[in-house]
């Protein structure tokens, strides 16, 4: 059996419920799969550093980054997710993430954390799933996150994809950045399921926005999509109207998307459809590129 011992005096602890007279708190590790190889022994916290991810509006799970000792005396930096509440579906979402973690997580070594167990108080009252710290959540909209940065979290996601699996809810506070080794970390696994990816288009910055049907895979799309890596596929004609570039064809294309009160007169008429004219033939040049195939085009620094 694996115990993990926590202190309720702890300032960021102790909302939890039910502690001993000694203020510590005895979880055991739960039922495991019978192929998870973990050896008895004890986690003793020592002391928590940080709130982790304080914008999570969506949990109610307390997520603190902590130090705890392992039986052989070493010291880890975990972080622990907890549920302290009556919330079943909470419990539910612990204990899927736990089978993910059970089921996957030598497989997918290098793309989640390393996971030391779900423990849970005799009463079932308080989960506690821990896991290595491995850097903190991108918590910032990825279209504000440096380019390089998400380049190397598509790159991550997109190696998880040929591998056979889609993470299903890819949201920056799921992502994890070591400033340290610069390493990529995917957490939050309840959604983690087999995939069949059918990307039939490579990626590559400033390409124009594919269609997602046209591109194949729906989570990867989105995640390129929100990084702002793909341009526009609108052109905006008169300063003011937004054009969807593949239905430009002709003049009378772009006359159709002209409000009728910029043509309330002849001479406006004529005005804008000068102006229609010089825009399909720009068009060409201001087109951006088309995202490569994957059949055509292999990987490379700049493609994924
Ligand atoms: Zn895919």
């Amino acid at each position: 059996m694996t115990t993990l011992v926590l202190h309720t005096t702890d300032a960021l602890l102790r909302s939890l419920r039910r502690p001993r007279s000694d203020g510590t708190l005895i979880l055991q590790r739960t039922l495991m799969s019978p192929n998870s190889v973990h050896p008895p022994g004890t986690f003793e916290h020592l002391s928590s550093t940080e709130i982790f991810r304080p914008d999570d509006s969506e949990s109610n799970f307390l997520i603190i980054r902590a130090e705890v000792k392992s039986t052989n005396g070493h010291i880890l930096d975990v972080v622990l997710k907890i549920s302290a509440g009556s919330d079943m579906d909470d419990e539910e979402m612990l204990l899927r993430e736990r089978d993910v973690y059970e089921t996957h997580g030598e497989s997918l070594a290098s793309f989640i954390p390393k996971f030391f167990g779900l423990f849970e108080t005799a009463d079932q009252c308080v989960l506690c799933l821990v896991t290595e710290y491995c850097g903190d959540p991108l918590i910032r909209p990825l279209k504000r996150v440096e380019r390089e940065l998400n380049w190397k979290v598509i790159n991550k996601a997109a190696e998880l994809h040929n591998l056979g699996f889609h993470h299903g809810h890819l949201d920056p506070r799921n992502i994890l950045h070591n400033r340290t080794t610069g390493e990529i970390r995917f957490i939050d696994l309840m959604a983690l399921k087999p995939h069949a990816c059918e990307r039939k288009l490579r990626i590559k910055a400033d390409c124009m926005i594919p269609d997602q049907i046209d591109f194949g895979c729906r989570e990867l799309h989105e995640l390129v999509r929100l990084s702002g890596l793909w341009k526009s596929n609108h052109l905006k004609f008169l300063d003011c109207i937004s054009v969807y570039i593949p239905s430009i064809r002709t003049v009378e294309d772009v006359l159709l998307h002209v409000p009728p009160m910029l043509i309330m007169t002849e001479a406006q008429r004529l005005a804008v459809r000068k102006a229609a004219e010089e825009f399909v033939k720009m068009v060409p040049q201001m087109i951006p590129e088309e995202s490569p195939s994957i059949q055509t085009c292999p990987a490379s620094e700049d493609v994924i």
